[in-house]
């Protein structure tokens, strides 16, 4: 498929901005500055590379409206999420200025004889291939870290999300990067497999689909490079009991419809135990039936649209075909009658095995719930899915939801709070979601080479 990089309002449907993508020559000559800049790059000081990192999170915090502004306009995003989504980037820029230093700080092994210790070089230019849902946050996990640590990144960003791509580039450069360290490249998937071929480029990250993921990773693969992938999650959310349940139905309706439900982390799998199982429906149901959509820039709208037209109509065809082999409808079950890429707030029960609903995520405001008798049945249902990404447990007994989380297959567990992330908390899974770890120290092991050191 044909990549194009435009600004398509989800809200409106209007074209707002095209950009023109590059090929053949230009990419070469792209690769090879990153290629040079790297070189240059890997030479200076950590604290000098920490201290453009330090300067980038402050100059996002300076342009936080405009910013945020550019994440509604591009993929729908309401406002104020908006906001949280740059202070979080921000963030994560501002941890690894800080710390990131001491994480690639040599490290000394426990040896009988002589001297061994580890010392974490850059490894090159990276490609990072990154999705439209959290534009800046996505990238800053990936070329946060790999930058203070003294690789060049390469950034493929997603279609529909061109203006925050640049914006992300300008920083960089506003905040000292030399030419080459940050580069956005508009460029289609075939130039993707071409870049990787590359002999310049070290390594590929891809946060995204399977599709995507097991693309970029089989190129990665056949050339012999290390590569990163941060895919799709069905999140399970077990409620084990009844007590405060207001604030787990709380948790459950933040957890579901942040972003308007498209996250990777998103609570998806709602599993109740069955005494609690009524009463949660019904909070669910009512707060769902609360939400306002509307103008994402309008701070009153609380139903933001989905991120593109396709988006809404493909969870639109999950939900009608989960229907159409059997599922109850709770509430919503469709588009929206306006204009825009809006989907109802839905919610799905009496899913079983074999309905799309029940494999598939589901990336949007829809949610599954499922009614199990015991810790066991939760625990199998919670496990019967190719995805192993976040999941979160609800109980008043802490020890109890320790005991369940520990049995479910995931890279991320969460007790009493949907999953969610931070700079210092590693982020990643397991299965069809993906390999690898971002953020935190485990965030700057991806692409280093650590390498030993022994003096005898
Ligand atoms: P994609 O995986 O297609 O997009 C993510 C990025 O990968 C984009 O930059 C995209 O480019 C690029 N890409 C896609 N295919 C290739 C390829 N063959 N070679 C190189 N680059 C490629 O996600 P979609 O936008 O299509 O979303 C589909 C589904 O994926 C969602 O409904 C959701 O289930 C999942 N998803 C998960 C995300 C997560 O956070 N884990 C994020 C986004 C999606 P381009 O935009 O130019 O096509």
């Amino acid at each position: 498929r044909k990549s194009s990089f435009a600004t398509v309002s989800p809200y409106t449907g209007d074209t707002l901005a095209e950009f023109p993508q590059i090929e053949g020559e230009e990419v070469d000559s792209a690769l090879e500055t990153a290629g040079h800049a790297f070189d240059a790059w890997r030479k200076r000081p950590i604290g000098e590379r920490a201290a453009v990192l330090g300067r980038a999170a402050e100059l996002m915090r300076e342009r936080r409206e405009p910013l945020a502004q550019l994440l509604t306009q591009e993929m729908g995003k309401l406002i104020s999420e908006a906001r949280g989504e740059v202070d979080l980037a921000a963030s994560i820029l501002s941890y690894y200025a800080e710390h990131g230093p001491a994480f690639a700080a040599d490290e000394p092994l426990d040896v009988e004889e002589g001297e061994a210790y580890l010392v974490n070089e850059p490894l090159g230019v990276l490609l990072g291939v990154m999705p439209w849902n959290f534009p800046y946050y996505q990238v800053v996990r990936f070329a946060g870290p790999n930058v203070v640590v003294g690789n060049t990144v390469l950034v493929k960003h997603a279609g529909i999300c061109p203006q925050s791509a640049l914006a992300l580039e300008t920083l960089f450069r506003d905040a000292g990067a030399p030419e080459g360290v940050y580069t956005n490249l508009f460029v289609s998937h075939d130039e993707v497999s071409r870049i990787i071929d590359s002999p310049v480029v070290r390594g590929a990250s891809l946060t995204g689909s399977e599709r995507a993921g097991a693309q970029v990773a089989e190129r990665a693969g056949r050339n012999m490079k290390p590569s990163l992938l941060e895919l799709g999650g069905s999140d399970v959310f077990i409620v084990l009991d009844g007590e405060g349940l207001e604030r787990t139905v709380g948790a459950a309706v933040a957890g579901r419809m942040a972003n308007t439900g498209q996250s990777c982390v998103a609570s998806k799998r709602f599993i109740v135990l069955e005494d609690v199982y009524d009463d949660f429906v019904a909070g669910m149901r009512r707060a769902f039936e609360a939400l306002e959509p509307g103008d994402p820039s309008d701070e009153a709208t609380t139903l933001g649209p989905l991120s593109s037209e396709q988006a809404a109509a493909d969870l639109a065809d999950q939900i009608r075909e989960t229907v159409d082999q059997g599922a109850e409808l709770v509430i919503g079950g469709g588009r929206i009658d306006r204009p825009g890429a809006f989907v109802e707030p839905t919610i799905l029960t009496g899913v079983k095995p074999g309905m799309r609903a029940y494999a598939e995520e589901l990336f949007g405001p829809a949610a599954v719930i499922y009614r199990v008798a015991d810790e066991d049945e939760a625990i199998a249902l919670a496990n019967d899915s190719q995805y192993g990404l976040g999941g979160s447990v609800f109980c008043s007994d802490v020890d109890r939801a320790r005991r369940v989380a520990e049995r479910v297959e995931t890279g991320m567990i969460w007790i009493n709070h949907p999953t969610s992330t931070q700079a210092d908390l590693p982020f990643g899974g397991i299965k069809r979601s993906g390999y690898g770890r971002e953020l935190s120290k485990l965030g700057m092991r991806e692409f280093v080479n650590r390498k030993l050191v022994r003096v005898l």
